[in-house]
């Protein structure tokens, strides 16, 4: 999907990444999605008049990498219909979403945690930002992952400002199609053993929002996790405290800290607690958001994604917040883009 054209598929390009889209946003399994992303490269390396000649004779499913349904897709698109199995996974895939969470859905102006494919995302940024703008997103903030994630492909200082001249790019891209959107700088910097930062001062410096995680060594210790998220919590250049506990639902456990010492810091430094809507993360758990909310923290409901369909899934923290009762007005990406600037410059 590019910037111009959020809507209705077209293509069986455009279409087949809808289907994906809608596959990601409802968790379905990773052997679904695998065919339409095999698909995809069919279709993008095939010659369009091919692709026609096939879908005239019936013949798409003899390409290596395209069955039934992903044929079906393509015929359906080439001939002007809106494809019936995307209809039907479009409406089978929407994010459930509670009366009283879509008041805090309705709030959110913006997401400020994000991938891309400058690191482990599995879109590149105009993708992600066309999506948003269909999401009724006023901003998102690009956080790929610093150079120590070497795992998920973290960018160094140098492709981190390759990257930031790239959202300039897009971001002009954006305003000459007319939209009222903007991409902010930003990264998701490890938070190293020793609780320092893993971005050099000038280029924390450099960036809107910096969101600082925890992704190594997470059976740290109580008393020296504590001391380490501490460091990161309190440099000026933290703004948001990513997924604290670092727990996987089922898989790992949260780490162990002392949430009275950090929420007091978060309240402090003004750093604001993420709530992480990725569903195997679902992370701060229920006590420590409530822990937080009585620390006077303040909160960012962010998707975490790394696809476009899991831009859809800020509901799912929306949800959490509301059923917690998260104030609204200390949730930052409910503020216009130019007060989140404000807010995170102090
Ligand atoms: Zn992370
Ligand atoms: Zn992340």
């Amino acid at each position: 999907m590019g910037l111009d054209d959020v809507g209705a598929p077209v293509t069986p390009e455009q279409a087949i990444l809808r289907v994906i889209h809608c596959l990601d946003r409802a968790q379905a399994s990773a052997f679904k999605a695998k065919a339409f992303v095999r698909a995809l490269d069919v279709v993008r390396s095939t010659p369009s008049n091919e692709l026609a000649d096939r879908a005239a004779n019936d013949t798409l499913t003899d390409l290596d990498g395209i069955g039934s349904s992903t044929a079906a897709v393509i015929a359906d698109a080439l001939a002007g219909r809106h494809p019936a199995y995307l209809a039907k996974i479009e409406a089978e895939s929407q994010v459930p979403i509670t009366a009283e969470g879509q008041v805090y859905r309705d709030a959110l102006r913006g997401d400020c945690h994000l991938h891309s494919t400058w690191s482990d995302g599995g879109a590149p940024i105009e993708a992600m930002a066309a999506t948003a703008i269909a999401l009724g997103h006023e901003y998102m903030v690009q956080t790929d992952h610093s150079a120590r994630l070497t795992i998920a492909h973290g960018l160094n200082e140098h492709r981190l400002i390759e990257q930031l001249d790239q959202i300039e790019v897009v971001n002009t891209a954006i305003a000459d199609a007319g939209h009222e959107f903007r991409i902010l700088a930003g990264m998701e910097v490890d938070i190293l053993e020793d609780g320092a930062l893993d971005l050099a001062d000038d280029m924390l410096e450099r960036l809107d929002v910096v969101v600082a995680s925890v992704h190594s060594k997470l059976r740290m210790e109580r008393q020296q996790m504590t001391e380490r998220m501490l460091m990161a919590i309190a440099s000026p250049h933290v703004d948001i405290l990513g997924h604290c506990t670092g727990r996987m639902i089922g898989k790992r456990p949260p780490s162990e800290f002392d949430a009275d010492y950090v929420f007091a810091a978060c309240a402090q430094f003004g750093t604001a607690v993420e709530i992480n809507c990725r569903p195997e993360r679902l992370d701060p758990p229920r006590e420590l958001i409530d822990q937080a909310i009585d620390y006077g923290c303040w909160f960012s409901i962010d998707s975490d994604a790394h696809a476009t369909g899991q831009l859809e899934w800020q509901p799912l923290g929306c949800d959490r917040a509301a059923e917690r009762g998260v104030p609204i007005e200390r949730i930052i990406n409910t503020l216009p883009v130019d007060d989140l600037l404000a807010w995170t410059a102090t």
